[in-house]
């Protein structure tokens, strides 16, 4: 198959690079514009005669036909910077990417075959004042505020494609991420794994924003993977499904886990806390076990370790 992967240097992206370049014989397109992702998550494979990289830009319209005349078979839009700190800071390009990027890739797909995977996310559901979230619930989006960028972006996404889907019959599928973590995130990242990981193995101090009592579930990429890729190579499904774990813990729980299992010093810090952070977020998974046969199956501990082994082998 001929496969797109937007976004295909960041995290998720380059994880299904690897996925798949290593398990078919796809021949898989990479298009990124390098802001938040990384050329050296894709280095291993940039030679591979099925491999190509584009440095471009989805929310440029001129994406539309560039995209069109490669005739792919599938699409995975991973394209849009995820992490807080990112977001926060490139507020107006996170929203050109959730919104002009999404519509741009729409078009290039109207009238053809194309099918399209993307990546929503757990923010669509803000603050939630439901607990777990599950996919007919609306949100609690606050939608003038620091994080509106990207969960009014994501949510806008989302409504899109609905009309996208509705007016011009497209097949495009919807995973709505939640927390995961795994090799190939940036140390940088400042996300929550990555940061209180690297923190511990630098003898740094872990940064706990706020109480450290929000509460997260945590699904390791290959988890995450897995969901995705059976959402795109099973039957058509029209409405977003949840993708995370039901193991939920707070922020100060991780931090204690890091710090035991890495047998650090590090003091814990409480500062300052992140402006509308979700306080409690964890997925209900019951439609993605029900239509996709899929359950999580890396528990914590196996997933925390792969990622320290990652971390450590990059400080050598
Ligand atoms: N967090 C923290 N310290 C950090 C990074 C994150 O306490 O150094 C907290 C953050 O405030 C949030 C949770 O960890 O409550 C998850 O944050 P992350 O940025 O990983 O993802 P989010 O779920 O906010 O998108």
């Amino acid at each position: 198959m001929r496969i797109l992967i937007t976004g295909g240097c960041g995290f998720i992206g380059s994880n299904l690079v690897e996925k798949l370049h290593n398990e078919t014989d796809d021949e898989i397109f990479i298009i990124d514009n390098l802001s938040t992702g990384k050329m050296e998550n894709i280095q291993e494979y940039i030679d591979s005669s099925r491999v190509k990289f584009i440095k471009d830009d989805i929310r440029d319209s001129s994406i539309i036909n560039k995209i069109r005349k490669q005739k792919f078979d599938v699409i995975y839009n991973f394209a849009c910077p995820a992490s807080p700190k990112y977001y926060l800071k490139n507020s107006i390009e996170t929203w050109e990417c959730s919104v002009l990027g999404v519509r741009n890739l729409l078009e290039s797909i109207k009238g053809t075959k194309t099918k399209l995977f993307h990546s929503s996310t757990s923010e669509v559901y803000g603050d939630a004042t439901i607990h777990p979230q599950s996919e007919d619930y609306w949100g609690n989006v606050n939608p003038y505020g620091v994080r509106a960028c990207y969960d009014e972006g994501k949510r806008a996404a989302e409504a899109l494609i609905f009309n996208y889907i509705d007016s011009y019959q497209l097949d495009v599928r919807i995973g709505r991420i939640f927390n995961t973590y795994g090799p190939k995130m940036n140390e940088q990242d400042g996300r929550i794994i990555s940061n209180f990981v690297n923190q511990a193995l630098n003898n740094n101090d872990i940064t706990v924003y706020g109480t450290g009592e929000q509460r997260r579930s945590f699904c390791f990429i290959t988890d995450t993977l897995d969901a995705i890729l059976l959402m795109m190579n099973g039957k058509k499904i029209t409405s977003p499904i949840n993708v995370g774990t039901t193991y939920e813990l707070s922020v100060l729980e991780v931090a204690e886990i890091v710090k035991r299992v890495l047998n650090s010093n590090s003091p814990i810090v409480f500062c300052e806390s992140m402006q509308d952070d979700p306080q409690k977020r964890r997925p209900n998974i019951e439609k993605a076990e029900k239509i996709l046969n899929w359950k999580p199956k890396v528990t914590f501990e196996e997933g925390l370790s792969k990622t320290i082994e990652y971390y450590k082998s990059r400080m050598m």
